[in-house]
């Protein structure tokens, strides 16, 4: 903080998206940019300024910039785990195109950029006879968000399968290869703290027949199609608190299809939440925040959230119950499972945290 405890000047957006998009060969840089579109929900304003990374060069030098100039970064992939408030986010939003999609399978081991969709993967992976990444075909985010998030299902996750991750600092500048070990990939949780970003990854998978991981992949669409609601949503709204299951819990605290303005608790599933068209961001947060009032009340459970949280102040955070040890939100932000800020601190688990 600096003096007289004043927090920074926003920067002159307009002037550093001039100034960017002047040193970027083949990158898209936007003032103002819908994020809340960019996300699953559809909720949520805009970005400041937004960064669609068409090149590794460009990340480059976008690593260096935001090292000097200390940006608050936020890295989207695509947006299925986010709920992004309705000020929108005050930083410099990075998306990586399709540059950063390419696959590429030798033997059993795959490599695949951050921006490449888990669902895309996991049907190329088992028409090539590789089996262990089958659970991602119902996983609707990319490889990157699916590295941050340790994304998983049907008893396995990225962690069976990750050896390793190119990762952009963009706190340091820099780009090194973190081993898996590094990652700390737990439960819905990585080590991997706002100024990282994922850029490619190696995945060993193990051989395989065709029919055998195409009629797996069969079994899980259908699976997801019986038991998980449509519609704007992010998937599990709070992670599964040891031996018990959030979804069970927010029922038996009779949440399904309870409703807050634009926002109700799907009457499939009640760990998930489904926004209106048009709806707020405000809204599936207060209905995020009587979910757990309730499951706490009903069964003495503290959930922690397992979407991210983007833009929302801190103080109302807090006033909604989603500050402290126990309120465990995966995503950006450096928070620890005892509250502290970790920013700037390097790998850490990083637990407790909202962007
Ligand atoms: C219908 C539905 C079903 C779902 N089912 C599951 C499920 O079964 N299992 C599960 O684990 N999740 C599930 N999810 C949640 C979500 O798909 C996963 O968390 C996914 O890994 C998020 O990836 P993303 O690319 O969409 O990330 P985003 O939502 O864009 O971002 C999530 C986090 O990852 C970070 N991030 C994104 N890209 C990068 C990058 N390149 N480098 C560093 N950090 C990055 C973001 O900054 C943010 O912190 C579901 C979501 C939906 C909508």
């Amino acid at each position: 903080m600096p003096e007289h405890g004043r927090p920074p000047a926003a920067p002159d957006w307009p002037r550093l998206a001039r100034s960017l998009a002047a040193r970027l060969s083949d990158s898209r840089v936007a003032v103002e940019a819908p994020l809340g579109a960019l996300s699953t929900y559809r909720v949520g304003g805009c970005a400041r300024l937004l960064v669609e990374v068409g090149t590794a060069a460009d990340l480059r030098c976008l690593a260096g910039f935001a090292a000097v100039e200390r940006w608050n970064v936020l890295v989207v992939g695509n947006g299925s785990n986010l709920l992004v408030a309705d000020s929108g986010f005050e930083g410099v939003a990075l998306r990586l195109t399709s540059a950063f999609a390419a696959a590429r399978i030798e033997g059993s081991s795959v490599t695949a950029g951050a921006a490449a969709l888990l669902p895309v993967l996991a049907r190329r992976c088992a028409a090539a006879g590789l089996g262990g990444l089958g659970w991602a075909v119902g996983v609707p985010g990319s490889v990157g968000g699916a590295v941050r998030m340790n994304a998983g299902g049907h008893g396995s996750d990225m962690r069976e399968v990750l050896r390793w991750a190119d990762i952009a600092d963009f706190a340091s500048g820099g780009q090194r290869r973190f081993a898996l070990e590094e990652l700390a990939l737990g439960y819905r949780t990585s080590a991997l703290q706002r100024h990282h970003v994922v850029v490619e990854v190696e995945c060993q998978l193990r051989s395989s027949q065709r029919e055998r991981e195409e009629e797996l992949i069969r079994q899980i669409v259908a699976w997801r199609r019986r038991h998980q609601p449509g519609g704007a949503n992010t998937g599990s709204v709070f992670a599964n608190p040891p031996g018990d299951s959030a979804g069970r819990l927010a029922e038996a605290a009779g949440c399904k299809g309870l409703r807050i303005g634009s926002a109700a608790v799907s009457t499939v599933h009640a760990n998930f939440i489904q926004a209106d068209l048009g709806g707020s961001a405000s809204d599936v947060l207060a209905l995020m925040t009587e979910v757990a009032r309730r499951v706490r009340s009903h069964s003495g459970i503290r959930l922690r959230h397992e979407t991210c949280l983007v833009g929302f102040d801190e103080p109302s955070l807090r006033d909604l119950g989603f500050d402290g040890p126990g309120d465990v939100g995966a995503g950006i932000g450096e928070r620890n499972s005892g509250g502290q800020n970790q920013e700037g601190m390097g790998l850490e688990q990083s637990r407790g945290r909202q962007l």
